[in-house]
């Protein structure tokens, strides 16, 4: 099978130190000093320092891999710290990019890592992505995956893949001559909102270490070009069961990436591929949920409200019925005391809500996006007066009450 490092490359030599970390490497004939010195010439980058990029770039620092990548746009967050373990508390409020090198660093100090502090679009991932040997893809959202696949496919790199859903998890290796790519697999996006993310739909915390250790050795493989990869296999791997399954994969002919008759030759629109309103400063997107506690005017259709702006006609008393779409077991972790109809059964159960069609209704969520969708949906049933409080519970927790818990 190919290496992801050219035979020709002269591969640096290994200091004392470096013989001495290595050494349980060196040792192994399939890795030995020539694959030891493959792993310090290799640059993998990691798209995203999420659930799945912290264990996978840890390990490829542990492991000696000369260059480490990273693409992030975030922040950390404590929500993060429950399977993002290349973050730590004293880290939290820094940018990610930064805190991964850190721990990075302080794992092993001899690999050269590069920060990528931006969200990856399709005006730079050619750019990011073509000074790497293998590119890895942790992220969390279709459109970044579409894109990254279609980025390895046009650069012809191998792709590390991961991807991972509360319980369930998936590995392959994409992008690479011989094999298909992640749209021979899922030529078209789920429709928007179909598949919740993480933030919204929970993910047990162990499971993206599983997948991400998973990504981390396929890398590796792929560098010293030992072993069978994942090319043309999907591994399921579902944590609840304790059950790996692998699917064999097919080239597609069609595919209009990869295909030998390519519709795809450059990057594309993602966010209109996938359908996703890209997320703007003032959207009540949950990416924008920091940046979208000013007063809003009205996205399609719905007016925003601010928690102070709630808060105020409270106190005031003014006729206004406050409805919560989370789930049930979300209200138990904290709530405003409002009535609950999570937002996928507000179309079924607008009956209990006739008396209110002309009210004032303000509905929330955690944090602006679901209860947009529900106030969207009350307004096609025909309620005249929804609004939608920007930032959800999470605003009011840090605006109106700080004793109030944050998830
Ligand atoms: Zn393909």
């Amino acid at each position: 099978m190919p290496t992801a490092i050219e035979e020709t490359v002269e591969l640096p030599k290994l200091s004392n130190d470096e013989i001495a970390r290595y050494s349980r490497h060196l040792i192994l004939p399939e890795v030995g000093m020539e694959g030891q010195q493959k792993l310090k010439a290799a640059k993998v980058l990691c798209v995203g320092t999420g659930g799945l990029g912290a264990p996978l770039a840890l390990y490829l620092a542990a492991a000696g891999v000369g260059t480490i990548g990273l693409v992030d746009f975030d922040t950390v967050d404590a929500s993060n710290l429950q399977r993002q373990i290349i973050h730590s508390t004293a880290t939290v409020g820094k940018l990610k990019v930064d805190s991964a090198e850190i721990m990075l660093k302080g794992l092993n100090p001899t690999v050269k890592v590069i920060k990528h502090n931006t969200m990856l679009t399709s005006a730079n991932a050619l750019e990011i992505l073509k000074d790497y040997d293998v590119i890895a893809d942790g992220t969390d959202n279709f459109q970044t995956r579409y894109l990254v696949n279609d980025a390895c496919v046009l650069l012809n790199k191998p792709n590390a893949y991961g991807s991972i859903f509360r319980f369930e998890g998936q590995a392959s290796v994409f992008g690479t001559k011989e094999g298909p790519c992640y749209r021979c697999l899922y030529p078209e996006p789920p429709p928007p909102g179909l598949v919740p993310s993480c933030a919204e739909g929970g993910v047990l915390g162990i499971l993206p270490g599983l997948v991400g250790v998973i990504q981390a050795t396929e890398t590796i493989k792929l560098i010293l070009g030992i072993g069978e990869p994942l090319i043309g296999r999907l591994l399921l791997v579902d944590a609840l069961g304790m059950s790996f399954r692998t699917l064999k994969l097919r080239k597609n002919p069609e595919c209009p990436v990869c295909g030998p008759n390519p519709t795809v030759t450059e990057l594309i629109d993602y966010d209109q591929f996938c359908g996703i309103t890209p997320p703007s400063e003032v959207g009540p997107l949950e990416v924008a949920r920091d940046k979208a506690v000013t007063d809003l005017p009205v996205v399609d259709g719905i007016p925003q409200i601010s928690v102070q702006e709630l808060k105020r006609k409270l106190d005031a008393k003014e006729d206004v019925f406050v409805l919560d779409v989370r789930e049930p077991h979300e209200y138990k972790i904290v709530n405003l005391g409002a009535p609950l109809i999570p937002v996928g059964e507000i179309a079924l159960r607008t009956a209990e809500l006739a008396d209110k069609k002309d009210s004032e209704i303000v509905v929330h969520c955690k944090s602006g996006a679901r209860s947009q969708r529900a106030a969207l949906a009350l307004k096609q049933a025909g309620f005249t007066n929804v609004s939608n409080l920007t930032g959800g519970i999470l605003a009011w927790a840090d605006k109106i009450d700080p004793s109030l818990p944050k998830y």
